[in-house]
């Protein structure tokens, strides 16, 4: 399985920074969960490929990129793109973007070949099918409608939090996985934000380290996802500093193979 997190920002030199402000990753170049940059970072290749987009929730540095994604793409599509997404996810998107005061209501409008979205509504903890993965939805903790996933192609599975804080079902259910490769968790703050990761639903440091420690028997790495760029320096500090085993940050851009 490829994973790779797209960049959504540029250094001093015009290329790809570390800096992540927006969240796309893509799996496989085909599958994509979030699209908070998938228009603006997506290779040509991928943009081909890309049919199905899985919401982790709605939140802008999550979906930021979609409306363009599907701008990009609305003469050339010969199939609708596939949203996937809770009803409450498809809820907030037609009426808070796709209302034509922000962006235009693409769930109304054909091109030559026919529809150019089609939302695929799952229910919170089901699963469900995009291209050659299965996905299983898992609630987390966040002020909105937001999912983790567990993503398995049939020889591995990975998982991958979204933004929570406090949680525990998604890490219950990767312990019961044998297949499972890697996790992608959320660090939003540093410790010293702990307020506002409370009221945020965000983890930090320490409280990931409380939430790793869910996971037994893990021989498997943790990659650090969803650092607010402002803090990304000292989060990861705080995170070495903890001494951690196998828990690294997610280097954006880097194609990993699993
Ligand atoms: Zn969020």
């Amino acid at each position: 399985m490829k994973v790779q997190m797209l960049p959504s920002s540029i250094d001093e030199n015009g290329m790809a920074s570390a800096r992540q402000h927006l969240l796309s990753i893509v799996i496989d170049d085909c599958v994509a969960i979030d699209a908070g940059c998938l228009a603006m970072s997506c290779t040509d290749f991928q943009r081909s490929q890309i049919r199905d987009v899985i919401l982790t929730h709605t939140h802008l540095d999550h979906i930021a990129g979609l409306p363009m994604f599907i701008d990009d793409l609305f003469a050339s599509l010969t199939e609708p793109l596939r949203i996937h997404a809770t009803g409450q996810m498809i809820e907030v998107l037609e009426r808070d973007i796709f209302n034509w005061s922000v962006y235009p209501r693409f769930s109304e409008l054909s091109n030559d070949y026919g529809p150019v979205i089609e939302y695929h509504q799952f229910e919170m903890g089901s699963e469900f099918r995009a291209r050659h993965l299965n996905i299983r939805s898992v609630g987390v903790n966040h002020p909105v409608s937001a999912c983790g996933y567990v993503v398995s192609d049939g020889s591995l599975s990975i998982a991958i939090t979204g933004d929570t804080s406090e949680t525990d079902e998604i890490w219950e259910i990767c312990n019961g996985r044998s297949d499972l490769k890697a996790v992608f968790a959320e660090c939003a703050f540093p410790d010293e934000l702990d307020e506002l990761a409370s009221v945020s639903h965000h983890l930090t440091p320490h409280r990931l380290e409380s939430e790793i420690a869910k996971l037994t028997d893990r021989d498997y790495p943790v990659y650090i996802i969803n650092m607010k760029p402002m803090y990304r320096e000292t989060v990861i500090a705080q995170i070495q500093k903890a001494g951690l085993r196998e828990v690294e940050t997610l280097a954006v851009g880097r194609v990993y193979e699993l």
